[in-house]
């Protein structure tokens, strides 16, 4: 059975998955219709529609195909539908989304700050954010996996021991970023390094690693630090970095991408990144963090860039 690789930004060539399978969509101009046939069951696809009949069952697209200079698109989603009952396995992309923080004590509820008399702890932005993330990734065609769900305690070692049995893809940590420049502000994409690119990286995973583990564990933090990473693992993740902090925009203050040794993408054995995603110290940036629109637009953003290194990834 041949697999193939669903991994365009929006929408995919019909012909890309039925052309292995030598089956030919034919276009009826007069009716829109688009059919073909698997020798089993009958489609029948529609421009104007969102609708596609499978067998006289009718299956409903978020998105209707499209008819460019005689190609025909259908969305992700729609792609991946119709490939299950063509006779392919289907190789989805999987993530592993990492709310960071979680529980209590300091390094469950990691950092903290004030906001309209009310007390805010980065493991509830860090959990808000990471499951619009993960919402968007699923519309895309992604299989998206959490750390955790709620507000849940998570051993650091157990936040990628299940993305590494998994065989999961791509890691995202998600945080909150704290300074004691109330000014510094904007969102942040850190790549794991045995060395902290400059000053600031190196106080970003300081906080981290100390709020991700128990000061008991300290000395497993330090150990782990202190083994050998693979290469290869660090330049796919910079690449994610760069894909990831591509697509953020300048106006919503891209600090660009830096390494720094976490602790939690260390036993990551798959391409990783940490985004800080604002800064809670910063009044914009907080409020900012607090507001659906702000995390939907910054959400976005972030899954066109894991898009778009999936795009640039080599076919395995
Ligand atoms: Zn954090």
């Amino acid at each position: 059975m041949p697999s193939i690789q669903i991994n365009d930004n929006e929408y995919v060539k019909l012909s890309s998955f039925l052309e292995p399978l030598s089956i030919k969509p034919v276009y009826n101009r007069v009716l829109h219709k688009i059919s073909f046939n698997n020798s089993k069951d009958i489609f029948i696809l529609s421009p104007i529609s969102d609708a596609v009949a499978i067998d006289g069952n009718v299956l409903m697209f978020e998105k209707p195909l499209v008819v460019n200079k005689g190609v025909i698109y259908v969305s992700r989603a729609a792609a991946i539908s119709l490939a299950t009952k063509l006779p392919y396995t289907i190789k989805k992309r999987t993530v592993m989304i990492d709310p960071g923080h979680g529980g209590s004590g300091d390094d469950g509820l990691g950092a903290k700050a004030e906001f309209n008399d009310k007390t805010i702890y980065e493991k509830n932005i860090t959990l808000s954010f990471a499951k619009k993330l993960g919402e968007l990734l699923q519309n895309n065609g992604y299989i998206v996996s959490y750390t955790r769900t709620n507000d849940k305690k998570i051993p650091l070692a157990e936040r990628t021991s299940t993305a590494n049995n998994d065989g999961t893809n791509i890691f995202i940590s998600i945080h909150a970023n704290s300074s004691i420049d109330p000014m510094a502000r904007g969102a942040d994409v850190f790549y794991m390094s045995e060395e902290a690119e400059d000053a600031y990286a190196e106080i970003v995973a300081k906080k981290e690693n100390t709020l991700l583990a128990n000061n008991k564990n300290r000395k497993d933090v330090d150990s782990v630090l202190s083994s050998i990473m693979t290469s290869g693992h660090i330049k796919e993740s910079a690449r994610l970095a760069y894909n990831i902090s591509s697509r953020i925009p300048v106006k919503m203050v891209n600090r660009g991408v830096k390494k720094a040794p976490f602790a939690v993408l260390h036993s990551a054995y798959m391409p990783s990144v940490l985004i800080e995603v604002g800064f809670m110290s910063n009044t914009n940036d907080l409020s900012d963090m607090l507001n659906e629109e702000w995390i939907e637009k910054m959400a976005k953003n972030i899954s066109k860039g894991i898009n778009l290194y999936f795009i640039n990834s080599k076919e395995e």
